[in-house]
Formats: C-alpha cells, sequence, structure tokens
C-alpha cells in the first residue's frame, strides 16, 4: 500500500509534459468536472469500431459518457477518466487534474487505453518512429517513466507510470512537438 506523499510525488511526475511545471497535480476538485476534448486525431477503422464495441458489451455495463458523446472508455482512471469517440477524438472527464489535450495526453490515453480494453488495434493509432527518432532518456525508451528505476512504493517496488516526456510513444523527435493541441504541425 502506498503511502499517500509518495501517491501524490508519482502523480505529479506523471502529469510532469514538456513546458509544463513539474509541480502540476490534482489540488483542486471541479464540481461539475470539465470535459476536455482533444481535436480530431484518428480516423478509427471498421475493424477498431468493432473491437471496441465488443470489449464494451463483454465489459457489461454501460457508462453514461459513452452513451452522451457516442465514445469508447479507455481507462476509468486513478486520474482523470478518458474515452475515445467515434469521430477519433480524445475524451477526459477532468475534476481538477488540469488536462490539457496535447499530444502527448493523447497519446497516453492510447497506450493506456490499449492495456486497459485489450483491444490491441488501437496501438495502430500511433504514430510510427520518424529515421530522425531517438530513444525517449526519460523512460530508457520504454514510454514507462520509473525516474529510472527510482520511483518506488513504499514496499520497494518500482512503479511505472506513463512517460509524459514522449506521450509514452519511447521515443522523441525535433520534429514532433507533444505539446501541439493538433495532428498537424
Ligand atoms: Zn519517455
Amino acid at each position: 500500500m502506498f503511502k499517500l506523499r509518495h501517491l501524490f510525488s508519482a502523480l505529479s511526475k506523471w502529469w510532469r509534459v514538456p513546458g509544463q511545471s513539474p509541480d502540476v497535480q490534482k489540488a483542486f476538485v471541479l464540481d461539475p468536472p470539465l470535459i476536455v476534448l482533444s481535436e480530431k486525431f484518428f480516423e478509427l477503422s471498421p475493424e477498431i469500431i468493432e473491437a471496441l464495441e465488443s470489449w464494451k458489451i463483454a465489459r457489461g455495463y454501460l457508462d453514461p459518457t459513452e452513451q452522451e458523446h457516442r465514445a469508447y472508455l479507455l481507462d476509468p482512471g486513478l486520474g482523470p477518466a478518458t474515452y475515445l469517440t467515434a469521430e477519433g477524438c480524445i475524451l477526459w472527464i477532468d475534476d481538477g487534474w488540469g488536462v490539457q489535450a496535447t499530444r502527448a495526453f493523447v497519446y497516453a490515453a492510447i497506450r493506456v487505453g490499449a492495456k486497459k480494453t485489450k483491444v490491441s488495434q488501437l496501438l495502430s493509432l500511433l504514430p510510427p518512429a520518424p529515421s530522425d527518432a531517438s530513444p525517449c532518456g526519460e523512460c530508457d525508451g520504454t514510454g514507462q517513466y520509473s525516474a529510472h528505476g527510482n520511483l518506488k512504493s513504499v514496499s520497494g517496488e518500482v512503479i511505472f507510470l506513463s512517460c509524459m516526456y514522449c506521450g509514452t510513444l519511447g521515443w522523441v523527435s525535433p520534429n514532433l512537438d507533444l505539446a501541439l493541441q493538433s495532428r498537424f504541425g
């Protein structure tokens, strides 16, 4: 079991993104929560839609946000609940996390969603590494941040979080600005 201060420390690192204060963490509660919608990033193939529909049925419960926004739950969340809309946008329910609809957050949402839903086709939505890509030095190219093994629970187990330095891609490129809120540019 984690002590709270470790959890907050871990979360503040998770939320750290290029150009953003390292101290960003959930410090207040928005009531009602804010719905944050990214630009359209993805074209969902019929195969991905079918897989997500199957997963939704297998999951066995209906989420009101899914129904209201024609979306699929990617992650009920330790942080904000995250969804992928049928139109190819990422939607977050932000109750105080300070979500920004940047590429880093969008790609991390897809990575986490593929793991949580087990719809592996989602990974095909992530951009391929360009020729000038280099491994992300913050996560050693894994996409999973652990402060190089130093982020640990009180019992000594290494904690892995989505690496927001590379948006969980595992690589960085001077031609991919992860702080942009559009898939173009
Ligand atoms: Zn990284």
